[in-house]
């Protein structure tokens, strides 16, 4: 079943590093190759191939046997809303306790991270021979709690309260007696000493598991399925993809949720890098890239509102999403995301031949939105995009709900997207 499958992938995902580990073991496992930027490559047809960079992002393609077109894209992100520890992460408060110091990364609700039990994961890099190395860490036991104050200190906090992150969000995590025993853990958790620590980027995980909910099991609720189900939904498509006269590229990216404007996110340089080696690699001549990118199509997959049964008032009542109803076509007039009339009717073609059913969202006329990755990256590289997702509630939340149903939908779809024999231009396509 998919959401056990789902759950397992995301259960392993505490960090975005422990993410494109994930991804890379299965891509391994399937097959594919690793390349490095700093290399030479020599692409093999038929053959399937992964870069990373900064061990957060990703970028997965398959070569086919025969000649090629164009690249049949996807993007999805691999960073999620959290708390970040800061470098000196321990504060001492009251002679009594020891409190982590972390601060927000992306637009967090904050709320639902009160009383849970948490934990600690992320990259360390450790001193070795002259320099240092990187190495993934993560404390798998219940570690931290960020606790409420008592309804009888404050009588109104279920009047609407507000967080302050600084003084409110501190996660607990020892007495006076637990001062310098994190880093202690991390470097036993690691078998290195403490001193050989140079720095570290970590981040807290919600330790509960995820799970199947529902009178009928039809809804999947866990930790970052924004945007981890379109991450293992995409690749699963990869994965699927059989004969082709087009080149699938699966992208997962880091730090979409603080606006992908780093040398690993979907505003830098990567997915260009990696195309224009690729095709040049098939086609040596100069225009080969431009070539290749005016017969491309990107599919921007991240998730989307669904109706909220509590507040319908905060959607646009035509062009609003439920789950389990179908993968959703996200539209904005702003063009935050960036699909248009012609990358909507090639999405819409690809679904139907699937016998996938689609939906449609936009944010009502007075709501500004979110944003995502579809018109960032199309920046960089400029080819026909659609921004599509899997209908969700409590985006952002550390435990948010989605449908089953729509994950099998995006498995189906995206295996059609990646063996479609896309013709298009931008004005008219054919999917053969
Ligand atoms: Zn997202």
């Amino acid at each position: 079943m998919i959401a056990e499958e789902l759950l397992r992938f995301i259960s392993g995902c505490v960090s975005p590093f422990h993410v494109i580990q994930s991804v890379t073991e299965l891509l391994n496992a399937h097959g594919f190759h690793p390349l490095s930027e700093a290399d030479p490559w020599t692409l093999t047809p038929g053959e399937s191939y992964y870069v990373t960079r900064n061990g957060t992002s990703v970028i997965a393609f398959r070569m086919p046997a025969g000649p090629w077109r164009g690249f049949l894209m996807s993007a999805s992100h691999s960073d999620s809303p959290v708390f970040r520890l800061k470098e000196n992460p321990e504060t001492e408060k009251l002679g009594a306790y020891v409190c982590a110091n972390v601060e927000k990364y992306g637009g967090m609700l904050l709320a639902p991270w009160f009383d849970r039990p948490l934990s600690v994961a992320g990259r360390v890099m450790v001193r070795s021979g002259s320099g240092a190395k990187a190495a993934l860490v993560n404390i798998d036991r219940d570690l931290m709690v960020i606790p409420s104050l008592a309804i009888h200190a404050n009588r109104t906090a279920n009047d609407g309260a507000s967080y302050n992150p600084q003084t409110d969000m501190q996660p607990l995590m020892g007495s006076e007696l637990a001062k310098g025993k994190l880093r202690a853990l991390i470097a036993e958790t690691l078998k290195v000493r403490p001193e050989d620590i140079l720095s570290s980027d970590l981040y807290l995980y919600l330790r509960q598991p995820g799970s199947v909910l529902g009178l009928d099991g039809e809804y999947v609720c866990a930790p970052r399925l924004d945007d981890l189900v379109c991450a293992y939904t995409t690749l699963r498509g990869l994965l699927a993809s059989g004969n082709r006269t087009m080149l699938p590229v699966c992208c997962i990216l880091d730090n979409e949720e603080v606006g992908s404007t780093t040398r690993q996110g979907a505003d830098s340089s990567f997915l260009h890098d990696v195309l224009a080696r690729v095709a040049a690699d098939v086609h040596p001549d100069a225009d080969a890239l431009s070539r290749a990118l005016s017969a491309s199509f990107m599919v921007s997959a991240d998730n989307a509102h669904a109706i909220h049964p509590n507040h319908p008032e905060k959607y646009d009542p035509d062009n609003a999403c439920r789950m389990n109803g179908g993968i959703v076509i996200k539209f904005a007039a702003n063009q935050k995301y960036a699909t248009d009339a012609y990358s909507a009717a090639v999405f819409r073609t690809v679904c139907e031949r699937a016998g996938v059913p689609c939906q449609t969202f936009a944010n009502r006329a007075d709501t500004p939105g979110g944003s995502t990755l579809g018109n960032i990256s199309a920046g960089h590289v400029s080819v026909p995009t659609v921004d599509v997702g899997l209908p969700q509630l409590a985006m952002h939340s550390c435990w948010e709900t989605a449908g089953v149903r729509d994950a099998e939908h995006m498995v189906k779809a995206m295996t059609a997207y990646f063996c479609s024999d896309y013709r298009g231009d931008g004005s008219s396509f054919a999917l053969n």
